[in-house]
């Protein structure tokens, strides 16, 4: 029994209990472990949607170069399925992502663009400008673009709402996840909601990030966009791939108290993941403190592993220069 490349292995991730960090939390919390699959995060999963759904509508054609803006898990999920099918692949990223995420996609043969964080959207410097310019200088180039690419939020409907109700068995209750492009959360949700409409779905997202408030009051707020340092969640756009009306509830969750709960997460439970899991745990567990009860089901997705971060968040030099510990 083998597989014919390792795309196939994608997906089916388990579902795990978590025991030690829970207390004062009657219901049931059950984390989705996406490290499992061959890139070590959650985006393998849309990056080999929207490269076979490209493929499909031909805009993808033999001997094509992938072009995307990616904060590194996604530039992986793409490399991983570029490799089978012959694609050249140019990733451009912001300088705030770690080193260790750029090194990975340059070991998977891709080449990569650090673009600066700190600039609009618009700004010609941006990580999403420069991706577009070399989409259009490129002949035979694709622009996957995550953030709008409702191949993404199609992914996480396909396979990972599936996977929850079946591992679940229909008991699950609530979902807790990150925010980024939205294509987990609402993919997930989607799928869930529609098997059970009761079931409630509560995003993660960072402060200097647009989201809750723009759930909360219509508003896109530009003085809620400031630096923050959590890798993958939280937007200074609304991307397509979020639908508001799949995701319940918002929660912030500030720098400090997603990369503590992840230095829990490893060392209480076992589970060596990335800081957005950190997060996304921290916020789901306040959630879950106040509104669940015993016959509640609440599962998380940690979306990455903590390879990623090994100089930042399990450093405990770097921890205590951003005063995160004493
Ligand atoms: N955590 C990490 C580490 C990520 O890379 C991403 C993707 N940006 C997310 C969470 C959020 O997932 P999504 O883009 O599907 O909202």
């Amino acid at each position: 029994m083998y597989l014919n490349h390792i795309s196939e292995a994608i997906g089916r991730t388990p579902l795990v209990k978590l025991n030690k960090v829970t207390d004062g939390v009657k219901a049931t919390i059950l984390a989705k472990v996406e490290y499992f699959n061959p890139g070590n995060s959650v985006k393998d999963r849309m990056a080999l949607k929207m490269i076979e759904d490209a493929e499909k509508a031909g805009i993808l054609k033999p001997g094509g170069t992938i072009i995307e803006g990616t904060s590194g898990n996604t530039g992986m999920g793409l490399a991983i399925a570029a490799t089978a099918r012959g694609y050249k692949c140019i990733f451009t990223l912001t300088d705030k992502q770690s080193k260790e995420k750029m090194d990975i996609l340059r070991a998977v043969g891709a080449e990569v663009i650090v673009c600066p964080t700190n600039v609009a959207p618009e700004d010609e410097r941006s990580y999403y400008s420069v991706a577009k310019r070399l989409n259009s200088e490129i002949p035979n180039s694709f622009y996957p673009n995550q953030y709008d690419n409702l191949s993404n939020t199609a992914a996480h409907y396909e396979t990972t709402g599936p996977e929850i109700w079946q591992q679940t068995e229909g008991k699950v209750t609530y979902l807790a996840t990150g925010v980024g492009t939205g294509g987990t959360i609402c993919g997930i949700s989607k799928y869930l909601k529609e098997q059970n409409s009761a079931i409630k779905a509560i995003g993660i997202d960072t402060y200097g990030s647009v989201f809750k408030k723009y759930k909360e009051t219509g508003i896109f707020d530009e003085n809620e966009i400031y630096p923050y340092k959590t890798e993958g969640i939280g937007e200074d756009i609304l991307p397509k791939n979020v639908d508001f009306n799949l995701i319940d509830h918002f929660i912030k969750v500030s720098d400090k108290d997603g990369a503590v709960m992840t230095r829990r997460l490893a060392k209480e439970e076992g589970l060596f993941v990335g800081w957005s899991c950190g997060s996304a745990v921290f916020g789901a567990l306040e959630y879950a403190r106040e509104n669940l009860t015993e016959q509640d089901t609440m599962v998380i997705i940690l979306p990455d592993h903590g390879t990623r971060y090994l100089a930042k968040i399990y450093n405990d030099d770097w921890m205590r220069e951003q005063g995160y510990i004493d």
